[in-house]
Parts: C-alpha cells; sequence; structure tokens
C-alpha cells in the first residue's frame, strides 16, 4: 500500500531524501518548505555552499560512511549528467603546522592528512612535493575531486523530484507535528522526514539544543583559477579560513572563507571580504592576471550562510513525536549537516530511507 510521507525541508538534504525515496518506494511525497531552489536566505544553507567535496570525516563515524557512498554517486553525476551542474577539478589542500588545533586546522585535520583515508577513494591523490608548496605552507596533496555548481544543482534536483511525481510546497510548520496535515492530498501523512537544518534548534516538537550556527561568508567573482584550492588555516584570526573553488557552467568561482561558531550575522562584514580575496590571491595568483592583486578580481556577490552544526554530527534517527493532540506521528530526522552537507547527502538520503522502510513496516499482530 502506497504511504504518505512530507518531507520538511527543500534543502540539499530534503530534495535529495525524497528524490531517494521517489526513486525507490511506493510512496506518495509532498515536500513542504519555507525556502526552495532559487531562494538566498540566511535561514537556507544550501545555496550559500561552495560545494564541492573534500572529504573531513574522522574515522569510525557514520559521515565516514555517508562520505564514501556520496562520492560514488556525485562522480557517476559528474561523468554523466552534465545537467546536474557538476564538473571535476584539480584540488590542492595546503597544511600549515602552526593551524594544529586551531577551529579551522581541527575542521580540516582529516582532510589534510598525506595519508588521507580518500586517498584510495578520489583518483590521482598524491603528496606535494616540497617544491610545489606555495610560501609559509609545510605540507599538502593533490586529488581529483567535484565542484557542485549549487544555483544549476538545487533546481536540478528539484526537477528530478517533480519527474518522480514528488509535490513541492511552500509552508512552514512551527511543531514538526504540522507537517503531518501538510500533505498534498489533504489526508495525515504516515510519516514526516524532518530535514530542516539548523531551524531544528527551534522547531517544536525537536528543539535540538546541540545544534548552533557556524558562519560562513563567501566572494563569488567571475576569475577562473583552474583549480580548486584550501588551507588548514590564515594568519587573520582562528576561525578565519582560505578555500576556493570554481563552479561548472559559468557559476563563477566561490573564494572562502570564515568558520565563525555561533555567529548568526547575516550580513557580509566588507573587511573581512577583502581579506577572503588578498589571501585567495596570495595562494593562488592565477585567479588574476600576471602582476595583478585582489583589485583584478570581477566581483559577482558577498554571501554569508551559517552551516547547520551539531554537536554530535548529522542526526539520521527515527522517533515518534506527540502532536497538540496527542496523536504520535512517526519522523525520521535528517539534519545537522554543518559544512559537509552536500559530500555526505546521497549516504544520509540511503540512511533515511533504511529508516522510513523501517518505520512504515506493518507490524506484526500479537
Ligand atoms: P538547509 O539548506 O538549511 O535547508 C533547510 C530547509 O528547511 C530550508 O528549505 C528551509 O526553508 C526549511 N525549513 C526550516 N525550518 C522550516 C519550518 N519550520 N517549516 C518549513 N520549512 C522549514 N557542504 C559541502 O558538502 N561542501 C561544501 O563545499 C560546502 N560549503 C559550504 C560553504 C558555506 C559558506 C556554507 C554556509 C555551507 C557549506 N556547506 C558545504 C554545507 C552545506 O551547505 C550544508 O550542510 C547543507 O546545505 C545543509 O542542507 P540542509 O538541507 O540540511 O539545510
Amino acid at each position: 500500500m502506497s504511504s504518505n510521507i512530507v518531507v520538511l525541508g527543500a534543502g540539499v538534504s530534503g530534495l535529495t531524501t525524497a528524490l531517494q525515496l521517489a526513486r525507490n518506494g511506493n510512496h506518495s511525497i509532498t515536500i513542504i518548505s519555507k525556502h526552495m531552489p532559487g531562494d538566498y536566505d540566511i535561514e537556507y544553507a544550501s545555496p550559500w555552499a561552495g560545494a564541492n567535496c573534500f572529504p573531513f570525516s574522522k574515522a569510525d563515524t557514520p559521515e565516514r560512511t555517508y562520505e564514501r557512498e556520496t562520492w560514488i554517486e556525485l562522480e557517476r553525476l559528474a561523468r554523466e549528467l552534465p545537467e546536474a551542474g557538476i564538473h571535476f577539478q584539480n584540488a590542492f589542500t595546503y597544511r600549515r603546522a602552526k593551524d594544529a588545533g586551531t577551529a579551522t586546522g581541527a575542521w580540516v585535520h582529516e582532510l589534510m592528512k598525506d595519508d588521507a583515508w580518500f586517498k584510495n577513494l578520489l583518483p590521482n591523490f598524491r603528496v606535494l612535493n616540497k617544491s610545489e608548496l606555495p610560501a609559509g605552507i609545510d605540507g599538502g596533496s593533490a586529488f581529483t575531486s567535484v565542484c557542485i555548481n549549487t544555483a544549476l544543482y538545487l533546481p536540478w534536483l528539484a526537477s528530478q523530484c517533480l519527474k518522480h511525481g514528488v509535490v513541492l510546497r511552500r509552508g512552514i510548520a512551527k511543531h514538526i507535528t504540522d507537517a503531518a496535515s501538510l500533505h498534498h492530498t489533504g489526508k495525515p501523512a504516515d510519516l514526516i522526514v524532518n530535514c530542516t537544518g539548523l531551524s531544528s534548534l527551534r522547531l517544536g516538537g525537536v528543539e535540538d539544543t546541540t545544534m548552533y550556527p557556524a558562519r560562513g561568508q563567501i566572494v563569488v567573482v567571475r576569475n577562473d583559477p583552474g583549480v580548486m584550492a584550501g588551507t588548514s588555516g590564515t594568519d587573520d584570526g582562528p576561525d578565519e579560513a582560505l578555500y576556493l573553488m570554481h563552479r561548472a557552467a559559468g557559476g563563477g568561482t566561490v573564494l572562502g572563507g570564515s568558520y565563525q561558531v555561533n555567529n548568526w550575522e547575516s550580513q557580509p562584514d566588507p573587511n573581512l571580504a577583502t581579506r577572503i580575496m588578498k589571501r585567495c590571491v596570495d595562494i593562488c595568483p592565477s585567479l588574476v592576471p600576471e602582476g595583478k592583486g585582489s583589485e583584478a578580481l570581477s566581483v559577482i556577490r558577498h554571501g554569508v550562510g551559517l552551516r547547520p552544526c551539531r554537536k554530535d554530527g548529522i542526526r539520521i534517527e527515527s522517533e515518534a513525536i506527540a502532536g497538540a493532540d496527542g496523536r504520535k506521528v512517526a519522523v525520521v530526522h535528517n539534519y545537522g549537516h554543518a559544512g559537509y552537507g552536500y559530500q555526505t547527502s546521497y549516504g544520509c538520503a540511503f540512511a533515511a530511507e533504511r529508516l522510513v522502510k523501517e518505520a512504515l513496516k506493518p507490524k506484526a499482530k500479537l
């Protein structure tokens, strides 16, 4: 029998989970969301991401599995489906000894190792020679990864959902169980998938107080560096970061950034933007014509997004939550993807799908 499912949230987590459920199950699915692809808002992390695949996960965590499974799908999309807006890029990571133990140093620790766990997964991994390292860099690696043009990829995901019969509607839930009455058929939903990102901090019935933002400021420019790169830190404070990635299909190059924990400021800081642009040109002079500085960058826009961080990592769990009328509704959570929501998206959708199947299984009669 077909089940009615409401997926709450239309970021990369909600869209990927809805698509996975729609492709494989006998479900009638509605995505309900305050924001949709095309919107830019501080409450909507997905459009602000670079987005690339720079695996960060620690050993023996579920995130390691999510990253591994997701790479396989992102690699396939980059190879087979240009319309998804994902392309391959030569990637370089640059490590500085002095960043060990800082917030950004800890964030990229696994990524920057010479014997990185993904060295046999992502193609062409190699440790850089000393002669290849820019000034001030103590070590690094090169490999092939992907960069996702989120302005194309999120609408592509939405189109794929539509193609598989998913209905997308605007709506705001105050309490997670409100979503149960928002299925497009007008009938009550059998199950809700919670993909509300950072809003799970305040969403009634969830109120996960271990959620917090890590503010990321970016500058999008027209210049093409020809490569993707990131360092383990900067000399401008422990919560400032340095990365750049050139998006597929005219998406420009995203220059970052920052990792400002518990900072909710939605407006770009012009001084930070100046530092971001200067640092990117310093580490990657091919961004601008020879002999030029950051004044030769052609800015498309400045932006700020809040990474939806969670103290214990991504939450993929099921529970039954009671609404105002006392009736319990089955909920599968998929939120808390911090700075790795794209590069874990398919692995997380697979895990959420397993929990949905489990929750919808007919209960054996005693
Ligand atoms: P969101 O995109 O925030 O979506 C939440 C959705 O829920 C929205 O549609 C919202 O409207 C909806 N919603 C919330 N509350 C309600 C409610 N009460 N009722 C109805 N709807 C609701 N990740 C990578 O993998 N690679 C990168 O290179 C990368 N770079 C990043 C750079 C920056 C600057 C930032 C900010 C993030 C980056 N990330 C990156 C992380 C990635 O963007 C996030 O992990 C991911 O977008 C989270 O997606 P989400 O769908 O869980 O949440």
